[in-house]
């Protein structure tokens, strides 16, 4: 990692001191750090208004039992977390994840990221994130409907279209937003549709919000390409993951006109060079909710299943990382650059390492970061909020459309403050520069709160 200046410094060894034991919380602000010395040299004044130091502690961080009964009659006792990081721009807004992995660490991370990619959607959205450390694989829908009502029980009294509107994320979809949303309807006795986002096509979800998060990353990854006088159009591509980003990222890909030839899960990765059969994939996942495992068995000869491995020693041209954090290391780089790949863009949030992200740069690999790449879920979740607040509802034409012209915005945003503070092409300096100053400059107007 490049040396921060002292001022620099001196906030990351605050953060690490007031932070122990949170590695990703700490891995996303150092990444931060290392592209404010440029934006700092030219404007002083966050400097003095301790601008950074106030962005990097959550304005508030709840922290909560979730006791609940499983389909045998046991109390199960879970953990759950929401940490309203900055409402600068607009309110909190964020995913919930729940998956055994989380901890206050993973929320932090998730909901620090969360600030800069709202802000750089252009849309009035600050950032905060949550979770549980509850599993729902393998549970029957009643334990998870019983989990939500429990979880959302505490969490409701946060919430609020003005304060705080969670959505989705690992291990929550469709199903977990509809019982977490009935519980808050039930609870507050009102029908306050944008205090949610995800939600159900029929009672106030948005159309293209399932796929705008995967669609937004190809989105993203077109723009980068374009910059080269490149397209998609007869690419090999790579997903990882495939999960509701992973899936939606391969059909955008396919319609323009790439050919996806492997998608992973935390089992492993399967390969079909003919490229994937996106209904069997979606049969697989979203109807079975089975193990990627089954689209190769569904598939006899013409596919195969590695089980471990990794996925990054496919080659391919383009690289869509869209499981999760840390997932794409520095040996994975190595690989993928020496197979020649062109571009990466982040489909997840921060899954590529800090030396493999260093590695792309230094190879002249395109690479897209997770908080402008993967923003479009986030920006079309604002989308939602706008047609509950006009009690309408839009047509898919248009909702994509007004995605894809987000998604332009952002790669705008990052190109031009990458040229601006000196590392034209650096799409990582712009993203988290362009974003920072939008933040910082209406919190130096808020005054010190
Ligand atoms: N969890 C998604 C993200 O990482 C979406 C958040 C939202 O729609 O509020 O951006």
């Amino acid at each position: 990692m490049p040396a921060l200046d002292s001022t620099l410094q001196s906030i990351y060894d605050l953060v690490l001191r007031r932070n122990p034991g949170e590695d990703e919380f700490h891995q996303a602000v150092r990444e931060v750090l290392d592209s404010l010395g440029p934006v700092m040299a030219k404007h002083p004044q966050y400097a003095d208004a301790r601008v950074i130091e106030r962005i990097c502690e959550p304005e508030r961080q709840i922290i909560f039992r979730v006791p609940w009964t499983d389909d045998r009659g046991r109390i199960e006792i879970h953990r759950g977390f929401r940490v309203e990081f900055n409402s600068a721009l607009g309110p909190y807004k964020g995913g919930l994840r729940f998956h055994p992995s989380v901890y206050l660490g993973i929320v932090k991370f998730l909901g620090f990221e969360q600030i800069f990619k709202n802000a750089l959607t252009g849309l009035p959205i600050g950032g905060g994130k949550g979770g549980s450390d509850f599993d729902p694989k393998g549970r029957s829908d009643g334990e998870v409907m019983r989990f939500c009502q429990s979880f959302m029980t505490e969490l409701y009294r946060h919430l609020g279209e003005y304060t705080d509107v969670p959505a989705g994320d690992i291990g929550v979809g469709g199903r977990e937003i509809g019982y977490l949303f009935g519980q808050y309807k039930r609870i507050t006795n009102r029908y306050e549709s944008g205090v949610l986002t995800g939600k159900g096509l029929g009672w106030g979800g948005s159309p293209v919000r399932k796929e705008a998060t995967g669609y937004g990353a190809v989105f993203f990854t077109d723009e980068m390409l374009r910059t080269r006088g490149q397209s998609l159009d007869g690419r090999t591509v790579v997903v990882s993951g495939s999960g509701n980003v992973a899936i939606y990222a391969v059909e955008k890909a396919q319609q323009l006109g790439a050919t996806v030839v492997a998608v992973s899960d935390s089992g492993g990765y399967v390969v079909d060079e003919k490229g994937i059969d996106l209904e069997l994939l979606k049969e697989v996942k979203e109807q079975r909710r089975e193990r990627v495992s089954a689209y190769a068995d569904a598939l006899g000869e013409r596919a195969r299943h590695v089980a471990g491995g990794s996925i990054w020693d496919v080659p391919c041209e383009v690289a869509l990382p869209c499981a999760t954090q840390n997932e794409l290391d520095e040996a994975a780089a190595r690989a993928l650059v020496a197979n020649g790949c062109l571009a990466v863009a982040e489909g997840a949030n921060m899954p590529t390492t800090p030396a493999a992200a260093k590695l792309f740069g230094e190879a002249g690999v395109l690479f897209g970061p997770g908080k402008a790449a993967n923003a479009g879920g986030v920006a079309t979740s604002a989308l939602e909020m706008q047609q509950n607040a006009s009690r309408d509802s839009w047509t898919h034409e248009y909702t994509e459309e007004r995605l894809g012209e987000i998604m332009r915005g952002i790669h705008e945003r990052c190109a031009a403050a990458a040229e601006e503070y000196g590392a034209p092409g650096n799409y990582v300096l712009g993203a988290n520069a362009s974003a920072f100053i939008q933040v910082a400059d209406a919190m130096l107007a808020f005054g010190v709160i």
